[in-house]
């Protein structure tokens, strides 16, 4: 091993930055050259490549976003791509690669390690939606910047009397809605992994307005509906006009927290190790305080459950 390559790609996640530097910074300590590959697999595609150094990763530990930027690349979804893929890092001398994303870019990462490419994967999203981890770097991040404006919704939402419904990321999984739901207090937390009784909830929000609760909040993941699909449902079945805000991007930017740039740190290291130690398609994770290497696949074959105390949780903190 002489020369590794390394890329971020999909949706951006706050951490990814200190992914970065944490790979160049360990695979430099080894005596390894690092090449950053700009925009995913679409950077790959055209040899959008930039030598990293020391002093290049500097400075942006605690930066949101990514300096190697990202892409969604359709290209790289066939086997031309791929093999595309394989050419330009075996023409650029590039022996091993670290992907920084979610399973999607690990299915890329399967994809070039099927063909001999060594690949290392370091789950990198907000949603948290991948196994052989117990948490994806950014999830922490975006739970907090949620928690931030759902709590400035609550100051509005009691002094007018107002339900708000709060839609977040999540793509297909609950985790980041059951989260920040749990941490604002919310009254309804509605993620895709259970259905949802619409009934129940507006049965629910009356009992509480006649007990004397004035105002009520609803954290909807993206998943189940939008928000204004939920307000138009619950028009005329419960006493609230309900008001929607969709927190969207701003989700997926800020300085990571405390937890994700530790977490992102150790696993951007743990990477270049792996593939030191002679590991190919594997990814790192953590799991129960504990960095681990399993193989890449592990992310989207096998299920990451949500934590069922903290769906109780929500029920029971919310009477
Ligand atoms: P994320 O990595 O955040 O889950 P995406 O699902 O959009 O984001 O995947 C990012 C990129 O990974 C895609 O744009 C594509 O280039 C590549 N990718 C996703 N799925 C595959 C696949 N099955 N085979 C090859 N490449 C894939």
């Amino acid at each position: 091993l002489r020369r590794i390559g390394v890329l971020t790609s999909g949706g951006d996640a706050p951490g990814m930055n200190a992914s970065i530097r944490a790979v160049t910074r360990t695979a430099l300590y080894h005596g390894l050259q690092v090449v950053g590959i700009r925009r995913g697999y679409e950077g790959l595609l055209e040899g959008d490549f930039v030598p990293l150094t020391r002093s290049s990763v500097g400075g942006i530990l605690l930066h949101g976003g990514t300096m190697l930027r990202t892409a969604r690349c359709p290209a790289f979804m066939r086997p031309e791509g791929i093999n595309a893929g394989v050419s330009k890092l075996r023409e650029n001398d590039i022996d091993a690669l670290v992907v920084i994303g979610g399973d999607g870019s690990f299915r890329g990462a399967k994809e070039l390690h099927d063909r001999g490419i060594h690949v290392v994967g370091v789950p990198g999203t907000i949603d948290n939606d991948m196994a052989g981890t117990d948490c994806t770097i950014g999830f922490d991040t975006a739970c907090n910047t949620a928690l931030e404006c759902i709590s400035k919704l609550r100051d509005t939402a009691s002094s007018h009397d107002r339900m708000f419904i709060v839609e977040v990321m999540g793509r297909h999984a609950g985790f980041l809605a059951l989260e920040t739901g749990v941490a604002c207090g919310a009254e309804f937390v509605l993620i895709p992994e259970l259905p949802v009784d619409l009934e129940a909830i507006a049965n629910k929000i009356h009992y509480a307005k006649q007990r004397g609760k004035t105002h009520s909040l609803i954290v909807l993941a993206e998943g189940v509906m939008s928000a204004s699909e939920l307000a138009e449902k619950l028009k005329g079945h419960c006493d609230y006009d309900p008001r929607i805000v969709v927190l969207g991007h701003l989700q997926r930017g800020g300085a990571p927290s405390c937890f994700d740039t530790v977490l992102a740190s150790r696993l951007g290291a743990a990477a270049v190790e792996a593939l030191i130690d002679g590991k190919r398609g594997m990814m790192v994770g953590r799991t129960k305080d504990e960095i681990v290497t399993v193989p890449l696949e592990t992310a989207w074959t096998q299920h990451h459950p949500l934590d069922s105390d903290m769906l109780r949780l929500v029920e029971t903190l919310s009477i």
